[in-house]
């Protein structure tokens, strides 16, 4: 299966500029016409494949970058989706940026400074595992800024990233949408497994306790910010192996649409022998 057959999927997952998120009428169980893991592995792989030759060319072309954008409450599968989705990729084409809470340095700038000094230089596949949108979300539901800066928020945001855009750097924004159940679930699996209890803090409990003001945050935030340089596309989550497809799709539909251009020989090579 091509990405070209599969294309509907994601037209069905982007948000169009100036319609709402609808978070709510999404189902984050949603298969995707995936029948099973089995055949998701299988299209995933064969989606890799055409996404590791595109990832080349941009790397040859070194003109473009593009910067793959990840949210999602805490199990979202942030981390999981940067490994299956990279894996198989030039690693020297990739970069990947976690952004925890700010530091002190980080506070003593304006929230984009630390956002711009980690995009992808010319050629290079970025992923943000989480962004400004922590600035426009968490900080909303903190109470560190209120409506109105909010709002102004919304728009610098905007403007960069068409900046961005017109300048060359491409930012898919992807949320991946999963379940208060399938979230209870995976902590409660953070907690009884000791390999993975270093994933849990107990921090990630009082922002659960909060996830309808998260939701609606983040509904306000995809719905102001999904624009046609910088779209946001909504995910389900509950089944990995539907996202890890979906998010894949995503960027290589992306990718397909940049077409990068291998460089132009240099002139004269035609009858050159190495000796
Ligand atoms: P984790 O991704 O599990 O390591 O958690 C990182 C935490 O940092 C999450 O709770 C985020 O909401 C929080 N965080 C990241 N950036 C910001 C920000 N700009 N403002 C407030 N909280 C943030
Ligand atoms: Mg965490």
């Amino acid at each position: 299966m091509t990405n070209g057959q599969r294309s509907g999927v994601v037209e069905r997952l982007v948000v169009h500029p100036g319609d709402a998120a609808g978070l709510h009428e999404r189902d984050p169980a949603s298969r995707l016409g995936l029948a099973d893991k089995t055949e998701a592995r299988d299209v995933l792989v064969g989606l890799q494949q055409e996404l590791d030759v595109l990832h080349n060319r941009l790397w040859a072309e070194a003109r473009r970058s593009v910067v793959l954008v990840l949210q999602g409450m805490d199990a979202a599968g942030k981390d999981g989706t940067i490994r299956r989705v990279l894996t198989g990729l030039n690693p020297q084409g990739c970069s990947v940026t976690n952004f925890k809470v700010p530091t002190e340095v980080a506070l003593s700038h304006d929230y984009l400074w630390r956002i711009h000094n980690a995009l992808p230089a010319r050629g290079i596949l970025g992923v943000f595992n989480r962004s400004h949108y922590e600035d426009v979300v968490a900080a909303r539901v903190l109470d560190l800024i209120d409506d109105a800066w909010c709002k102004r928020r919304f728009r610098h945001i905007r403007e960069f990233e068409r900046m961005l855009t017109e300048e060359g750097v491409f930012m898919v924004k992807v949320f991946l949408h999963i379940s208060n159940e399938e979230q209870r679930q995976r902590l409660q699996e953070r907690i009884d497994d000791p390999e993975k209890n270093w994933k849990f803090r107990h921090a990630d409990l009082e922002v659960r306790a909060r996830w309808d003001e998260y939701q609606r945050r983040y509904e306000a935030a995809i719905t102001a910010t999904s624009s046609k340089w910088a779209p946001w596309f909504v995910v389900p989550g509950d089944h990995k192996w539907v996202r890890d497809v979906a998010v894949t799709e995503i960027l290589l539909g992306v990718f397909s649409w940049l077409d990068p251009q291998i460089p132009e020989p240099e002139a004269g090579l035609e009858g050159v022998v190495v000796e």
